[in-house]
């Protein structure tokens, strides 16, 4: 038996999350003796690849085609199942993200297996096999066995660190059967501003509140997250009233990040922005409300007027 571990790329980038991924499957494979083979599919960059040896893949498989670089789930779906057989795996891991969870709750249907996603710990064995899961957007745990044979476990980003001391493995190109119909839904083009980091990806997030009074002020927001290289956010106030794109929404019916650092200035810290950002390793709060309910949830806390602030935490960032 051994495990596979499906990876995703963005622009030929294999993520973090799904580093994360290989980490995992590399730290249960010392529990369990598994063999840790890697999947990616579409154009990935040559650099990028030596990552995943580090991380601790065994074999990595390559499907090359260049349809493949868009999320086309069901393509995705029919691949992993058939690499799923060849290497005779009984675990797929895979990151959870729009598109992990997509294509893992196909392949539960076709591999006949039972699916946990969100996990943030490696399973106990003695146990049967139960994974610890993150619920209600990180404010509970629950255990949760898996009895069935094929077992998909999708990884809750920020759960493993990121291992870099494993050997270099080479690279094997895969052809595999991919029939016309698994391609019935294409995207055909992706509009994305250049330059951007991706929010739900992002390792640091710069995120502004309705206490910026508007969208004309949004320029030291910028400049602190350019030169901490970090993606921008807002609360839903903010985009509601147009001041920033939807897609920069944080929160509960936003976009869920987790991030190594998210900094949040004038934000009040309600409960349903707070539910977006509670997977963030490092919170820190700028408001001026000493009050703020965000402090509650801050690692690291500045009381003060944020126009005064950030220029300052910009300039001294950029001087280091
Ligand atoms: P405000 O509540 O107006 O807070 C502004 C903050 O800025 C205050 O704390 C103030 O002290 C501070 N401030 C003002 N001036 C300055 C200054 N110069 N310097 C420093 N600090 C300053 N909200 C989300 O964000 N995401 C969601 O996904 C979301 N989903 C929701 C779903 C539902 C069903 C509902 C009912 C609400 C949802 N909300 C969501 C809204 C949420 O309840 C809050 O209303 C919202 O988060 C408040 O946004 P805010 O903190 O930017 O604004």
């Amino acid at each position: 038996m051994s495990i596979l571990v499906y990876i995703e790329q963005d622009q030929g980038k294999i993520k973090s999350s799904s580093l994360e991924a290989v980490s995992y499957a590399a730290a249960l494979s010392e529990k369990s003796g598994d063999k840790v083979n890697v999947l990616g599919c579409g154009t990935i960059e040559d650099a990028d690849w030596n990552q995943l040896g580090k991380a601790g893949a065994d074999a990595i498989y390559h499907v090359a085609d260049e349809r493949l670089n868009s999320g086309v789930i069901q393509a995705h779906a029919h691949i992993i199942a058939q690499v799923f057989a060849k290497v005779d795996a009984s675990i797929l891991v895979l990151a959870k993200s729009a598109l992990g969870d997509a294509v893992a709750s196909r392949l539960a249907i076709k591999l006949n297996a039972g699916l946990v996603s969100n996990v943030v710990g490696l399973p106990d064995m003695n146990a049967g096999f139960v994974v610890k899961r993150s619920i209600f957007t990180g404010k509970a745990f629950v255990e949760t066995a898996i009895p069935a044979e094929n077992k998909i476990l999708a990884i809750k980003k920020n759960t493993q660190p990121i291992k870099t001391d494993g050997e270099e493995v080479s690279v094997e190109s895969l052809t595999v059967d991919l029939p016309e119909s698994v391609f019935a839904a294409r995207i055909t083009e992706v509009e994305k501003a250049s330059g951007e980091v991706l929010l739900p990806e992002a390792d640091i997030v710069v995120s502004g509140g309705r206490g910026l009074n508007g969208p004309e002020n949004w320029g030291m927001i910028e400049g602190l997250a350019e030169v901490l290289q970090a993606a921008r956010g807002c609360s839903k106030p903010v985009s509601d009233l147009g001041w920033r794109p939807h897609h920069e929404h944080v929160g509960q019916t936003g976009v869920k990040v987790a991030p190594s650092l998210y900094i949040a200035i004038a934000i009040s810290g309600a409960i349903q922005h707070l539910a977006g950002v509670n997977g963030s390793r490092n919170i820190v709060v700028i408001n001026k409300d000493p009050e703020a309910p965000f402090f509650k949830a801050a690692d690291y806390g500045i009381v003060g007027d944020a126009f005064d602030i950030v220029p300052k935490l910009t300039e001294a960032i950029k001087a280091l």
